[in-house]
């Protein structure tokens, strides 16, 4: 239904994968509702990792050492046991092999007192003593790459004020043989709600941020809809973008809205 609306102003719509990706993600993670999870500064500082988002499995203490969660660190195992328990995260151990010394995570599938070494193929005995290692799902670490943070962030911010029905993130539309992209695309029980999402951008260049929203803009007037740039960056929004946005009726979701302070 959503891409019908466009499809009715005329514009040719296509699903790009990490759309998907997201879509798969919320059900994984717990339902909308649950997305309030991605909203302390100290989960987003976890899976922007760079060594999380391609896979690298980590214990619990590492987990935390990377997050920083600081006084929040009983609501951090909180969650951390949560997204495991819905394998967002996958737990195993990280084992090295005595013959080819090769590091590599198991899963708990793959464990026994005997481990058949994933490289060499040499059997070798357990540690006595180790660590569980939690290891970042596929599609959690596919998403995130591709700026769940931020669109998942903005969906949770609207959903606040009235259910959302209908979503879709990542269409790729076209028309007059132009394209661009469409980041998040939401019916509210109130009304229809587009986004360009950034997890970062370059303050410096605006240029072509401005060009992009301007487009954005005329895309959600066509299928009537409000329309906001959301950004989890760090560096304080330039007055210039402020004005642009206010100038085009564009509202802004900055990281302080998006996230529990
Ligand atoms: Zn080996």
């Amino acid at each position: 239904m959503l891409i019908e609306l466009l499809e009715n102003q005329s514009y040719a719509v296509r699903e790009v994968s990490q759309g998907r990706y997201m879509k798969g993600l919320v059900p994984l993670l717990g339902g909308q509702y649950t997305l309030d999870i991605l909203r302390d500064e100290y989960m987003v500082r976890l899976f922007s990792h760079a060594q999380i988002r391609k896979g690298r499995a980590y214990t619990l203490q590492q987990l935390a050492q990377i997050a920083l969660p600081d006084d929040a660190m009983p609501r951090f195992i909180e969650q951390i046991a949560q997204l495991t328990q819905r394998e967002a995260f996958i737990r195993g151990y990280r084992l090295q092999c005595p013959t080819c010394d090769i590091d590599t995570w198991y899963s708990l599938d793959d464990i026994a007192e005997n481990v058949v070494c994933l490289g060499c193929r040499i059997p070798f005995q357990l540690p006595l003593e180790l660590d569980f290692a939690f290891r970042p799902n596929r599609l959690l670490m596919e998403a995130s790459k591709s700026g769940a943070l931020t669109v998942l962030l903005t969906l949770y911010h609207w959903l606040q004020d009235s259910p959302i029905t209908l979503w879709l993130a990542g269409l790729e539309v076209s028309k007059n043989g132009q394209t661009t992209d469409i980041d998040l695309l939401a019916q509210r029980e109130d009304g229809l709600f587009m986004a360009e999402c950034k997890d970062n951008f370059n303050v410096d260049d605006l240029e072509a941020l401005q060009a992009q929203l301007q487009v954005g803009k005329s895309i959600a007037d066509a299928i009537g809809a409000s329309y906001a740039f959301a950004t989890l960056t760090e560096e304080e929004i330039p007055a210039t973008l402020h004005d642009f946005c206010e100038t085009n009726n564009i509202e802004i979701l900055p990281r302080a809205l998006l996230l529990r302070y």
